[in-house]
């Protein structure tokens, strides 16, 4: 087993968003240095790091300088190219490595390797023509949803089907690309267990999270989730086997349909930290960015334990006023809210741009205390 990486050491990061940006402030306040690569100007992970390089995701050569400096090198977002990851692995450890991407970045893989290993997973179907998805159709019945194999995240890709006459036109948008169809869930909610598998093969795990999403986006989480402890408990063993079953070292997200019967079947894979994972920043006593750090470096993993009942709310772009600022004295007076801004400078609609956590002694109260605190914002 290789020696655990210690806080002084230096840890790369693909990708510069807000989930990097989180990953870089845990890992310096453990006292760690972090250079993070991406292909975008002021990246919110490049605000906070030690050192941004500015390059696509395909460019081996700057991933491998990226690699030269660092002890390992994570992720925090899961398309970047194969080629891009092993010219990473052939320098320092990549974590997670190369085959847990691959997996993770196309749908059609990521349920055939749940399905194999026996995990549940909605009936889907391979689209590779408009014969395909009529016979799809056919075989899973309506309403179904049809999504890009590759490249899909916060619904993108993705049309709901309600009538067989709408197969050319949906086979059309899928514009050449592969397609997987799915069997439409009449899920009771939605949730998510975000796990963590360190080098070391130690793992944990948080509370369930409850999802609720506005265009496919997620607009709120409520932690822990008000399911049955029964149900919880099956969903974070599911989300910890699936994180073996995958050979994961750092954060497994996985996000899950509940029935109403109880019965749980996963919908989609995320092996980095998760939106629905946020409030455990200031609801937990490690956040699932320390836990990354604490799993790509082999380091003994921390506590999630629970500290208070939270809930998270998102900041979209559309909150952001044509041609100024949003209202945040008015936001900030609601002063039991945590507010985490992302350092976006441009707000787009569907943008995430940041997001608003509250403690209360029930979900129920946390959450208003976020959706009274978001209002704010528009008066
Ligand atoms: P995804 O990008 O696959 O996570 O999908 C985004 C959102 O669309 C999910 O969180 C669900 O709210 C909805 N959705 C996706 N697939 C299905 C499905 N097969 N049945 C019902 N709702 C779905």
């Amino acid at each position: 087993m290789s020696r655990p990486i210690r806080p002084g050491s230096a840890l790369g990061l693909l990708g510069g968003g807000q989930l990097g940006r989180m990953f870089t402030l845990a890992a310096r306040n453990l006292g760690f240095r972090v250079h993070a690569l991406d292909p975008g100007h002021d990246c919110p992970a490049g605000q906070v790091a030690d050192l941004e390089i500015r390059a696509a995701y395909n460019d081996v050569y700057a991933a491998q300088a990226l690699a030269r400096g660092v002890d390992v090198v994570t992720v925090e977002f899961e398309n970047i190219p194969a080629e891009t990851l092993e010219a990473v692995a052939q320098v320092c450890p990549m974590r997670p490595g190369a085959h847990v991407l691959h997996t993770a970045q196309h749908r059609l893989r990521e349920k055939r390797f749940l399905a194999e290993y026996g995990f549940p997973v909605t009936p889907f179907r391979e689209i590779n023509t408009e014969t395909d998805l009529r016979e799809a159709v056919e075989a899973l019945g309506l309403p179904a949803v049809l999504k890009t194999a590759s490249f899909g995240y916060d619904g993108k890709g993705q049309q709901k089907l309600e009538t067989s006459d709408q197969v050319p036109g949906a086979f059309a948008a899928l514009a050449g690309q592969q397609g997987i169809l799915e069997a439409w869930v009449p899920f009771e909610l939605e949730c998510s267990v975000v796990c963590a598998r360190a080098s070391t093969g130690e793992t944990s795990v948080w509370d369930v999270a409850e999802n609720a999403h506005r265009h496919h986006i997620l607009d709120t989480t409520v932690f822990p989730a008000r399911i049955p402890a029964g149900v919880a408990a099956r969903a974070q063993a599911m989300a910890v086997a699936i994180a073996e079953a995958l050979g994961v070292t750092g954060m497994l997200t996985v996000e899950f349909f509940l029935k109403a019967g109880g019965d749980l079947l996963v919908n989609e894979l995320a092996p980095r930290p998760h939106n629905s994972g946020h409030a455990t920043i200031d609801a937990c006593v490690t956040s699932q960015f320390e836990q990354q750090v604490r799993a790509v470096c082999g380091l003994p993993l921390g506590a999630t334990t629970l500290l208070e009942p939270a809930a998270m709310a998102n900041l979209l772009g559309d909150l952001w006023p044509e041609n100024g600022l949003p209202h945040w004295e008015r936001l900030l007076a609601h002063r039991d809210v945590k507010l985490h801004l992302y350092g976006k400078s441009v707000a787009r609609p569907g943008r995430k741009m940041g997001h608003l956590t509250a403690l209360a002694a029930s979900p129920e109260e946390a959450l208003a205390k976020v959706l009274a605190a978001r209002e704010a914002l528009k008066e």
